[in-house]
């Protein structure tokens, strides 16, 4: 049966950099529906168009189009094995889908790692956030900076500070998920899936604590 690990938690926790982290680690997929939407933007795609619209404003982008976004990803052929998702689902209609579409292809969402960090370090931390424009490697410019400034060390493209992680747009986009994404953890909590995570720790303490909740 395919293994998917749904991170779940606020913008700045961490998810993305754990993710990764993971994937490499699980040798699953690392599926990122922000990665998708900003590649599709990237490529100028109908998509990423209409995904744009609602980005600019920190809002989620609708259900339908997210949701057939992540289907046409986990069906291809890297993702047999499974997937660490990396900010989908982020509503309940999503979670819904997702449990409809893995029982389709004869997968499971087996742990839902639930990362978590006061606001005032959220905000810290996305906005002093910086990108890798071709992979979506995650740097900070005090806590975690790049050898070379604006050089990503992974790959040698730039990095660039994302329209969204600009302090005002951080914080509403931490309202938004307080609203719809907030109800997951009773949802995943009560299917006896929910791990609890401390997100304030060093990156290298959050990944052994993920790695032992999820392996124990
Ligand atoms: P992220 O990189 O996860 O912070 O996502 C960046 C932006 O992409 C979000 O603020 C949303 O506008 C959009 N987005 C990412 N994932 C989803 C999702 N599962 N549902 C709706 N919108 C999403």
């Amino acid at each position: 049966m395919a293994t998917f690990i749904v991170l779940l938690g606020p913008p700045g926790v961490g998810k993305g950099t754990q993710a990764k982290i993971l994937a490499e680690t699980t040798k699953l997929a690392h599926v990122s529906s922000g990665d998708l939407f900003r590649e599709n933007l990237k490529n100028q795609t109908e998509l990423g168009r209409l995904a744009k619209s609602f980005m600019d404003k920190g809002e989620l982008v609708p259900d339908d189009v997210t949701i057939s976004m992540i289907r046409d990803r986990i069906t291809r052929s890297d993702c047999g094995a499974g997937a660490i998702l990396d900010g989908f689902p982020r509503t309940p209609i999503q979670a819904d889908a997702l449990e409809k579409m893995l029982a389709e292809f004869n997968g499971e969402v087996k742990a839902v790692p639930f990362i978590t960090a006061p606001e005032s370090t959220l905000v810290e931390r996305a906005s002093g956030r910086w990108t890798c424009r071709e992979q979506g490697h995650i740097y900070h410019q005090i806590f975690s900076p790049p050898k070379k400034i604006g050089i990503c060390d992974m790959d040698g493209s730039d990095l660039y500070q994302r329209d969204d992680d600009k302090v005002e747009m951080v914080t509403k986009r931490i309202r938004v998920y307080l609203e719809q994404t907030m109800p997951l953890v009773e949802y995943y909590r009560k299917a006896g899936k929910l791990l609890e995570i401390d997100g304030t720790q060093a990156v290298e303490q959050v990944t052994k604590e993920l790695l032992s909740a999820l392996y124990k």
